[in-house]
């Protein structure tokens, strides 16, 4: 397998900012590069990854989702997606899906399922979502009559608009069934211009990043009934940590949303 340590990529650059172990030197360089002009790019990291704890355990604890797909899952970073969900119900069902060699070879640490519950990895592309969608691992995993909850947590900024973001989520959304949801964030400049430098800086380093505005994020959930307060800066979204009230919008800069299919 060849991870190509002499680039950086996305993931490992994001578990730099996290404070994780799992990146060479190419990508700390072109993290430090990306904080440089975006100082607060690990906040924006760590409530990314705050909102993905919220978010999944509003979906398991309130509204009693079984069953998660997780599409850009990251470098496995304590505690995953089915760790949160199984932590209150045991018999959770998720299958993790990430086209990075380096989550692949880490897959393991997402396969720590409880007895009563399952989890699967596909290595496989968020632009490919028929793949992903008749993998048979994910068929043999999750009941697709029965409501999933897609969780795309800061992905979709690294799919361009000629990719079609929009229609790959629609055709993810088609094939689950009525009280699936979708759990989204996405990184935007419109807090601090920063924030689209950084995106630059990514782009410079072959990553396609981009930022989009507050509307265009929203339109992700085009067709969904969004579950309050909405899309917001991913510390205001049912924020459970008072602490998380001291930071500003410009530092967090990705928003966040969580919509019910009807
Ligand atoms: N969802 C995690 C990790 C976000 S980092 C979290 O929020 O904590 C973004 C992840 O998306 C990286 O692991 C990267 O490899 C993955 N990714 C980027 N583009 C992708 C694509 N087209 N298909 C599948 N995964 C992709």
């Amino acid at each position: 397998m060849d991870l190509r340590t002499d680039q950086p990529h996305s993931a490992r650059m994001y578990d730099y900012y996290l404070g994780g172990k799992d990146n060479f030197p190419a990508d700390r360089e072109a993290a430090e590069d990306a904080l440089a002009v975006f100082p607060s790019a690990r906040v924006m990291a760590r409530e990314n990854r705050e909102f993905m704890a919220r978010a999944t355990r509003y979906l398991a604890g309130e509204v009693g989702v079984r069953q998660f797909l997780d599409i850009g899952t990251g470098i496995p970073t304590s505690p995953n997606l089915h760790e949160v969900a199984q932590g209150i119900a045991a018999d959770t069902r998720v299958v993790y899906a990430d086209n990075d060699p380096i989550v692949l070879t880490h897959a393991r640490a997402l396969l720590t399922s409880t007895p009563q519950g399952r989890t699967a990895y596909l290595d496989a592309d968020l632009r490919d979502p028929e793949r992903i969608m008749t993998a048979p691992e994910l068929q043999s995993t999750l009941d697709l009559t029965e409501p999933v909850a897609l969780s795309v947590i800061a992905i979709l900024h690294f799919v361009p608009d000629d990719a079609d973001p929009y229609g790959i989520v629609r055709r993810l959304l088609e094939a689950l069934p009525s009280g699936s949801y979708l759990a989204l964030t996405h990184a935007t400049a419109d807090l601090d211009p920063a924030a689209g430098q950084m995106a630059e800086k990514y782009r410079e380093q072959g990553i396609t990043a981009v930022e989009r505005s507050h509307a265009q994020i929203t339109s992700f959930f085009a067709g969904l009934e969004l579950v309050d307060p909405g899309v917001q800066v991913a510390h205001r979204w049912r924020p459970d940590d008072p602490t998380a009230a001291d930071l500003t919008d410009a530092q967090v800069s990705i928003y966040a949303g969580l919509g019910r299919k009807p």
